[in-house]
């Protein structure tokens, strides 16, 4: 798919916008003055994909630990303000390396001036993040209600404060926990700016019901080229997000990482136990990070053509299956061996 061509921004040493693959980000939600356990869970992810990292600076307390965590990482640190901009500067000044604040609200002109300023020094990007829910109260007047014009319209107020001080360095987010009306604010948007976009479903909701909730918000986004960084949000462990995003990435081809599992849903035709031998494959290869596809796939009606096209594959039969590789058939295999040769046999690959 053809993306929206934008301006490329530098975060740390992982590049967002002109053409960079699609990074994937999280935002931690332990307590950030607490180094060992924020420190830890960002090790977490990043072992599960993350590529930057967003953690919330309530307080100067908060600002003041910035440092000590970043040491610690390999991954870029991004720093979530809001109100006091003292705490923006606070961070810059301990090599934070991309800022997430809403200009205007970080308490007026001079305010944003001065970390305008100071962010530019330091060669540090910012991401407007605009949210339905939090609004300026003059744009929910104006609109009604949150909608898509009034989160543009809060975006390029913000933006255009930013600009006044020659700062460009700029990523714009317009999350909204409503999926048509985040669409539609990322579509007004990218005919006003080149800035590059990150992307998200906001509150989305629990693992489960906010994946899907997910897929297709940001899946709908990405797919019309929009999308530049993306966050899924749930309600749960932040690990999760990333093996969601990784999927959503994987299903529009626009990123290679890990196993892409094709497999049927079985019907009355399927004789083997299907739905265990591709749980165990999915969990057995898990932590495999070829660039590969696997078809799982119950019988002769679709198995053949879909595990030939895949790098590896099986198609069941009566309590066995066929093997296939690199679109060729191996061997027959008895069901209950399956899922260690399948396994076996992409390792080897
Ligand atoms: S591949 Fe075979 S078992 Fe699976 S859904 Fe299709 S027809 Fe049914």
């Amino acid at each position: 798919m053809q993306r929206r061509s934008t301006k490329s921004v530098t975060m740390g040493d992982v590049k967002i916008g002109g053409q960079a693959p699609v990074s994937v980000q999280s935002m931690t939600n332990t307590d950030t003055r607490n180094v060992t356990e924020t420190v830890a869970q960002i090790k977490e992810l990043e072992d599960a994909g993350c590529e930057l990292i967003r953690v919330a600076i309530p307080d100067h307390e908060a600002a003041t630990k910035v440092d000590q965590i970043k040491a610690q990482i390999d991954i870029p640190l991004i720093a979530d303000i809001h109100f006091d901009h003292h705490l923006a500067l606070e961070v810059l000044e301990r090599g934070i390396d991309g800022l997430r604040i809403n200009p205007g609200n970080i308490g007026g002109e001079k305010n944003v001036k001065e970390v305008a300023e100071k962010a530019l020094a330091k060669d540090v990007p910012i991401r407007v993040g605009v949210n339905g829910g939090s609004l300026e109260k003059e744009l929910l007047e104006k609109y009604g209600h949150p909608t898509a014009e009034a989160m543009v319209e809060s975006a390029l107020n913000n933006i255009k404060l930013l600009e006044k001080y020659n700062f460009d360095d700029i990523v714009i987010s317009l999350k909204a926990s409503e999926v048509p009306m985040t669409l539609k604010a990322y579509q007004l948007m990218a005919e006003e700016v080149d800035y590059p976009f990150h992307v998200g479903i906001t509150e989305a909701g629990t693992v489960k019901s906010g994946t899907i909730k997910s897929a297709v918000g940001i899946g709908s986004i990405l797919a019309q080229g929009l999308g530049d960084t993306i966050r899924v949000s749930l309600t749960g462990n932040p690990v999760e997000e990333i093996r969601v995003v990784y999927e959503i990435l994987k299903s529009l081809n626009l990123r290679d990482k890990g196993v892409k599992i094709i497999s049927c849903p079985t019907c009355g035709r399927c004789e083997i136990d299907l739905v265990e031998i591709a749980n165990q494959v999915e969990e057995e290869i898990s932590d495999i990070n070829k660039s590969i596809e696997v078809a799982i796939m119950g019988c002769v009606v679709n198995g053949p053509g879909e595990a030939r096209e895949a790098d590896i594959g099986i198609a069941g039969g009566k309590n066995e299956g066929l093997i296939f590789k690199d679109g060729e058939s191996l061997r027959k295999v008895a069901s209950d061996e399956l899922v260690a040769e399948l396994v076996d046999e992409i390792k080897e690959l």
